[in-house]
């Protein structure tokens, strides 16, 4: 594997030297249940719960996009940029038991699982070749959800991925402009409005964005400014209240679009090598922390002008009315 820069945008392209397959032989036992962890030895992270055996565990993952051995190894070819598929990337198991999702774990489960996203990234930030980690979660096989066990995963890359950087420029701008924080003026907007609200559990709120990329597109985050997720999602009471308004938005979303991807987006590692320190001067003020959700539905192939843009056929003022009706 090796990462490209695209001279054009300035994303960063994952290419892959020889098409690895990555499928688990069919009928083979699942590495994640209990009693299986000689598939995935190391462990990263463990949360007993006070109980016997684990609740969360986090471990490698079996078939990592990125090495963490090593050095990123960033060189030119003429004028183009290139590096080592360098980072971390790991699973976190969920829960013990193989068929039970996420929104049907307990608060306490839950809040467990939020505890060991907290714990990783810091750990993970404290590695200087990094300079941003991303939690996510693919929910289904048609999200790219590799294994059935219930599980999150967590890679950690030497560059700030596309859409955050995009996030990062576009609230420092707004913040340049007008000395507060794109995200609590949206939010603040959206609590006022309550067109799009999906629930709101204080001191967190669930909405639609106005401009949905996807139908029934959901941002979960915190009504009080913070900029990073690892600082501040510290207290278990909130820690148990993030994870009661996720639930809520999970079940909502699984009644009509069962599929999605959910991302973390938080501040970037500001104590990464070669990070330049200038531009984060505003962050702690500038950026929010929020979870991003984007259902996954299956779509025919579409026109080119559709291809340039999102097109998304569901209103999100819609989306929202449906979510709140859902009953859970
Ligand atoms: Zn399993
Ligand atoms: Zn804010
Ligand atoms: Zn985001």
């Amino acid at each position: 594997m090796q990462l490209r820069r695209d001279p054009i945008t300035q994303s960063w392209v994952n290419l892959e030297d020889e098409g690895e397959t990555l499928a688990r032989p069919r009928g083979a036992p699942c590495p994640f249940c209990p009693g299986h962890e000689s598939f995935s030895p190391q462990t990263l992270y463990e949360n007993s719960g006070g109980e016997s055996s684990w609740r969360v565990r986090v471990t490698p993952h079996p078939h990592p996009i990125y090495r963490i051995e090593g050095d990123p190894q960033r060189r030119a070819e003429g004028i183009y940029d290139k590096m080592r598929s360098l980072g971390a990337h790991e699973v976190v198991v969920e829960n013990p038991s193989h068929d039970l999702q996420l929104s049907r774990l307990t608060d306490e489960n839950v809040a467990q699982v939020l505890r060991a996203y907290l714990a990783r990234v810091n750990d993970l930030k404290k590695d200087r070749r990094f300079r941003y980690v991303t939690v996510f979660r693919n929910h289904g096989a048609l999200a790219g959800g590799e294994f059935e066990h219930p599980h999150s995963e967590i890679t950690a890359t030497p560059f700030i991925p596309r859409r955050v950087g995009y996030e990062l420029r576009s609230c420092l701008r707004y913040f340049e402009l007008k000395e507060r924080c794109l995200f609590c003026d949206i939010t603040g907007q959206e609590v006022a409005d309550k067109i799009r609200i999906v629930d709101q559990l204080d001191p967190f709120v669930a909405f639609c964005p106005f401009a949905a990329r996807v139908p029934y597109e959901t941002w979960l985050l915190p009504l009080r400014h913070h900029c990073s997720f690892e600082e501040d999602l510290t207290v278990w009471e909130e820690q148990l209240r993030f994870a009661r308004l996720l639930k809520s938005v999970l079940l909502r979303l699984e009644a009509v679009a069962p599929t999605y991807h959910l991302v973390l987006h938080t501040s970037p590692n500001l104590g990464a090598k070669f990070q330049s320190s200038g531009i984060w001067r505003t962050l702690a003020e500038d950026y929010h922390w929020h979870v991003e959700i984007l259902p996954v539905i299956p779509s025919k192939a579409k026109s080119y002008a559709l291809k340039e843009v999102y097109y998304n056929s569901l209103l999100p003022e819609v989306a929202a009315q449906t979510l709140r009706n859902v009953r859970i």
